[in-house]
């Protein structure tokens, strides 16, 4: 079996899979907060998902995590993750240390985007791109992640598209993270739900012209990473998670729809068929944590 943990800003998904890949436990903790509490939360995964499967944390074929922040997936070192606590962490090390086994540490994105190519099923190439706090996409080419030369690869949030645009987390101006991702619309929507988008999108179907404009801009923020993806890397399929995903359809029609207006104009951009490229990852489908027991392996 192999086992793969998500961790996330507060809360962790485990799976173990069995030998054909197929999910046969998945247990879910809190996460723990800053540096020792999240190796914690890690040992307690393996610990409960050994208590279930019957075996140590040597029985498994393999081990993987996949966790926000900047990794590097040779040495297992994670870095920035802010909405972890920690800034620089050896998890790797720290984790072979008190389980005795090795543990491969990837990005949650990429580790999603290997878990939605297994789980959908999917030939080809692949982009998943995660529409959370922030915005990022993971590379599946050939059957793997797709890191680049130094893990950067995916990263298209911070690809700037309006220079008078709000001043981005990274110092630049008007990235696509600052219009289409969570933390880009509680920015620009201001409400005591604790999903932002939700008052959003229920202020435009109301008719509010401000909600519209900024969902319009989500919309188009979207279809222009979607765009993006497949001139740069010619994907197959693009594969929108994250918690925005949520949304579903009501998402997915805004986005089609900017597409499709697109193809109207551009008989080049119609002969990409992009609409037809994009889904959405299946509701409550652990993409990460499946990714992240199958990063063991390759
Ligand atoms: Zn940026």
């Amino acid at each position: 079996m192999r086992l793969g943990i998500d961790i996330g800003g507060t809360k962790t998904d485990a799976v173990a899979l069995d030998e054909t890949g197929r999910l046969a436990q998945r247990i879910r903790l809190a996460t723990g907060f800053g540096s020792a509490a999240v190796v914690e939360t890690a040992v307690s995964a393996v610990s409960r998902l050994g208590e279930l499967t019957g075996l140590a944390a040597s029985g498994f074929e393999s081990i993987g995590i996949g966790i926000p922040g900047l990794v590097d997936s040779t040495s297992g070192h994670v870095a920035h993750a802010v909405n972890l606590g920690l800034d620089r962490l050896e998890l790797g090390g720290e984790l072979a240390g008190r389980l005795g086994v090795g543990v491969r540490i990837e990005n949650d994105v990429k580790a999603a985007a290997l878990g939605a190519w297994h789980l959908m099923g999917l030939t080809g190439t692949l982009a998943y791109l995660n529409l959370g706090t922030g915005l990022a996409a993971g590379l599946v080419v050939d059957g793997r992640v797709w890191r680049g030369s130094r893990g950067i690869a995916g990263e298209i949030g911070h690809i700037p598209v309006d220079p008078n645009g709000a001043l981005c987390a990274c110092g630049q101006r008007g990235c696509l993270e600052t219009v289409a991702s969570g933390s880009g619309i509680a920015r620009q929507w201001r409400t005591d739900d604790p999903l932002p988008v939700r008052a959003l999108f229920a202020a435009a179907a109301d008719g509010d012209e401000e909600a519209r404009a900024i969902k319009a801009r989500l919309a188009a923020g979207i279809a222009s990473a979607v765009r993006v993806l497949v001139l740069t890397v010619d994907v197959e399929t693009v594969v929108i998670g994250g918690g925005l995903s949520h949304l579903g359809d009501r998402l997915l029609c805004d986005v089609h729809e900017v597409l499709a207006s697109w193809a109207q104009a551009s008989p080049f951009l119609a002969s990409l068929a992009l609409p037809d490229r994009v889904r959405l990852v299946p509701e409550g489908s652990l993409a990460a944590a499946i990714g992240a027991a199958l990063v063991g392996e390759n």
